[in-house]
């Protein structure tokens, strides 16, 4: 079995939205009328971005599910993606499991498969993903303006605590490891979030490296600075019983971080209640550039970046 025998057994399929998909050398796409294409690719290395014995099914979820958070964090809707695959050797129940947990994720989405590259080599997934914007819609991060309030949807840390008890670095009983586990091989992308919070957010980015330094990105984007609220970051864990530094550096969360003016709060929580996605509230945007936590009594902490480093 050869490149072109696996591309067409486990990655062609006929386009539906696509004006020319898999097979030639090009895929053809029509952005609607007036409508900015946003793009943005991910690449999942084995050993640096997951485990090699991972199961695959998982891992092509994941490999979109990662290039999804990104069009959801800029509040894109998806229209289509290209993959490209280093294999070491050529598995067939490995590449029907890959391509099945793909697909599943992206027919969820309306997201098209619409070409590649597949060679062999160290295995290594690359995601482009193709998704469209009105004009002046996209999400940035660079909208955010003092007294903005700072949100985080779903919960942080999930995923870090996973992983820190796959690599035995903690012990979770296997209940809570099999509860958590999904939150680190297949994270759910918030497009929908993104998608609403188009025309309220002033900036958004999703969290891939953990909320301390993911906002920062906003914050910098943004000259502006930000203080957020440790009893608020403690309601974030899923799992009772860890630091809420796990939800401030935990990394792999794929929720989006975003800020809003507060005469958003009302029309945030009636999304957040009819939608049935978490959104919490864990601070404010300052003009003083940096990042702060307060304590319940208001205090600011005596807590440093280095600190947080040092957890990593
Ligand atoms: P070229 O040599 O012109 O780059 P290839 O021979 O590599 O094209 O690929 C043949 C066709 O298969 C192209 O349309 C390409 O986009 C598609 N393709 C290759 N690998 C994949 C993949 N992993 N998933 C989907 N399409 C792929
Ligand atoms: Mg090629």
């Amino acid at each position: 079995m050869g490149e072109f025998d696996i591309i067409e057994q486990f990655f062609t399929r006929p386009s539906q939205r696509a004006v020319l998909g898999v097979g030639d050398d090009c895929a053809l796409l029509q952005p609607r009328p007036g409508m900015q294409l946003a793009i943005s690719s991910d690449m999942l290395v084995s050993g640096q971005h997951f485990f090699a014995d991972v199961d695959p099914a998982a891992l092509g979820h994941k490999a979109l599910a990662v290039n999804l958070s990104d069009l959801a964090a800029c509040g894109a809707e998806p229209l289509a993606f290209t993959l490209a695959l280093a294999l070491p050797q050529i598995d067939l129940p490995w590449l029907q499991a890959f391509s099945d947990g793909l697909f599943a994720l992206a027919d969820l989405h309306h997201c098209e498969l619409i070409g590649g590259d597949t060679t062999r080599g160290p295995l290594c997934i690359n995601i482009t993903i193709f998704g469209e914007v009105a004009p002046g819609q996209a999400l940035l991060r660079s909208g955010a303006m003092p007294g903005d309030d700072i949100y985080v949807s779903g919960t942080l840390g999930d995923a870090r605590i996973a992983l820190e008890a796959l690599q035995g670095q903690l012990t979770l009983d296997p209940q809570q490891l099999a509860a958590l586990r999904p939150r680190l091989e297949r994270p759910t992308p918030r497009v929908a979030l993104g998608r609403a919070l188009r025309g309220i957010a002033s900036a958004a980015i999703d969290i891939s490296d953990g909320l301390w330094g993911d906002l920062q990105h906003i914050l910098k984007r943004s000259h502006v600075g930000g203080t957020l609220d440790v009893p608020c970051l403690e309601t974030l864990m899923q799992a009772s019983g860890f630091s809420y530094r796990y939800a401030l550096a935990g990394g792999d969360d794929y929720e989006l971080a975003f800020t809003a003016a507060p005469h958003w709060r009302n029309t945030l929580a009636q999304y957040a209640h009819s939608s049935q996605t978490p959104i919490t509230r864990i601070g404010q945007i300052d003009a003083a550039p940096g990042l702060r936590l307060r304590d319940a009594a208001g205090e600011l902490l005596q807590q440093t970046v280095r600190s947080f480093d040092h957890f990593l």
